[in-house]
């Protein structure tokens, strides 16, 4: 086997000229081009790409980079738009781009779990259960092409009670920066029959250090799956005013403390409701305001939402169980709703792990094809009053920059992902990175930081971990030189240098 890196230039911004490089996996609009297609600025163009097919390739790609000091950017299917998709922090990095890694090594229906590697995406994996005729329900996040792998090491999320992907995940193989391989929990002992079934292992729990960091190059994990239930209903609630976003959050987050709702619920605000809707006349009407540098106000969503009684707000979720369960799991849902004006129904499309690219089409909703959405993701705590507090504000900077708040919260049981989903055009790039810098700020100031971000804003989150010091920025730079000391993995990934750099 021979692999030999395309290029041996140092990534320094000073010598890349960062042309754009092919052969990615297709994405928007048929580009097969590496990099972020929703930023026009190359600041964090790769200069070239590498696919191996196997982890001894994976293993030959590291020992080469580390001999010519090249940088790679390690992604897995590299769809993860909104984020900065194959972008790297480090311009002209080599994107170490795993999809051609696809075996679905073991799917495990008596005990739900399966082992997958890099290039597996959901669509496989649900393919692949159906080819079987098991009985589980995948995770499905809301588009299916991205990989399970990939996704879950940003801590990506679907809507399966297996859907929190960093805890359904057990059982994890790594190449080290040296081209050491390394498996984790009790894949730490060979051949041990409990990998993807006991998380913990003996000794520390290592997985951890793998999670939105560089310090290796995940080839395997096992992910826990839910199975397929006996009996399930999916519900929508409807809530009329702004301010009921407070009551709805808390009843939500209460229900799922109490193991009532198993998968997280969605809450759409009333923008997102009227461009998700099947309605020519609302889409029409939305049309005229939906151009560069401008919004939908907030009296013409109003008049939407009245003219089809639709809430302010909508949550979405499933609830799950045996047969006999289900009408009383819906009967609580409907006690816990009865003291706030909801509206509650069933809807027939159920959440059961049948993947979807459907969602993709908003990005091109602001009157231009060759949209852009980037995503600002917030952890708050979940009663639902400070969640309507950071909204107000974040809503506010919103509308001072001439864009839609599209509300894309997600509930758990002790914290909301507030997910802002910012539509722009690719000729609005400078107002928008204004935006995300004031929401940032904002929300700092509030004291939330975000779960997951887009490369350009990992430095600016990383320098708001300061408690003692910044003790956490020291140690994780510390553990860089010892396991990366010529910083080939992925630099600045989660604002991660070794030290001395930049
Ligand atoms: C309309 C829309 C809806 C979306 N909905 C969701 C959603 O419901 N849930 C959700 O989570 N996301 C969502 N996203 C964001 C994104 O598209 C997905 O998370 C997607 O799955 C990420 O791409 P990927 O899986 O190919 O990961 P990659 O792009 O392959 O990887 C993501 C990052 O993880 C790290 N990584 C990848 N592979 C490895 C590895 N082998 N070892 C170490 N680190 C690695 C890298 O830093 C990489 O940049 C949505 C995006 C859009 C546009």
């Amino acid at each position: 086997m021979a692999i030999s890196l395309r290029t041996s230039r140092v990534c320094s911004e000073k010598t890349f000229p960062a042309p754009l490089v092919d052969g990615a996996l297709e994405g928007t609009q048929g580009r097969k081009s590496y990099g972020d297609p929703f930023s026009t600025s190359g600041t964090h163009a790769p200069s070239g790409a590498v696919r191996p097919r196997a982890v001894e390739e994976v293993q030959e790609v590291v020992k080469l980079a580390n001999k010519h000091k090249v940088c790679l950017w390690t992604v897995s299917r590299g769809k993860n738009l909104g984020y900065g998709r194959s972008s790297s922090v480090v311009k002209g990095c080599v994107i170490l781009d795993l999809h051609r890694m696809n075996k679905i090594v073991e799917v495990n229906e008596e005990y739900g779990y399966a082992i997958v590697e890099p290039g597996v995406s959901f669509f496989d994996l649900y393919e692949e259960i159906q080819r079987r005729g098991q009985n589980l329900w995948p995770s499905v996040p809301a588009i299916g092409w991205g990989s399970v792998l990939g996704n879950t090491m940003d801590r990506g999320f679907g809507y399966t009670p297996n859907g929190e992907h960093s805890q359904s995940q057990c059982g994890m193989e790594v190449v080290l920066p040296n081209g050491e391989l390394l498996r984790t929990g009790m894949g730490a002992m060979k051949d041990n029959k409990t990998f993807s079934l006991y998380k913990g292992g003996f000794g520390p729990t290592l997985d951890g250090l793998f999670y939105q960091s560089n310090f290796g190059i995940v080839t395997k994990i096992g992910m826990h799956i839910t199975p397929a239930p006996e009996a399930y209903a999916t519900l929508e609630v409807s809530v009329p005013k702004e301010a009921d976003l407070i009551p709805l959050t808390g009843t939500l987050s209460d229900l799922m403390r109490r193991s009532i709702i198993l998968n997280s619920p969605s809450i759409a605000n009333i923008f997102r409701i009227a461009l998700t809707s099947k309605v020519p006349e609302v889409h029409a009407k939305l049309a005229q305001y939906m151009e560069p540098n401008s919004y939908v106000p907030y009296d013409v969503l109003e008049e939407i939402r009245a003219e089809h009684n639709w809430g302010f707000w909508k949550a979405y979720f499933s609830l799950y169980g045996s047969v006999e369960m289900l009408p009383a799991l819906i009967q609580t849902v409907q006690r816990a709703f009865s003291t706030i004006p909801a509206e509650i129904k069933e809807e027939e499309i159920p959440y059961s792990g049948i993947q979807t690219l459907a969602p993709l089409g908003i990005v091109d909703s602001r009157s231009e094809k060759g949209g852009a959405h980037v995503d600002f993701s917030p952890i708050v705590p979940p009663s639902g009053r400070e969640l309507y507090q950071w909204y107000l504000t974040a809503k506010q900077r919103t509308i001072a920059a001439k864009f839609d708040f599209f509300a894309d919260f997600h509930v758990y049981p002790r914290y909301v992902v507030g997910i802002e989903l910012v539509i722009y055009t690719l000729r609005e790039e400078a107002r928008v990175l204004e935006l995300c810098r004031n929401l940032l700020h904002d929300g700092a100031e509030q004291g939330y930081m975000e779960y997951r971000t887009h490369v350009r804003y990992m430095d600016q989150i990383a320098a708001k971990v300061d408690f003692n010091d910044g003790a956490f920025n020291k140690f994780t730079r510390r553990l860089k030189d010892v396991l990366d000391p010529n910083g080939v993995l992925s630099p600045g990934k989660s604002g991660i240098w070794n030290e001395g750099v930049p």
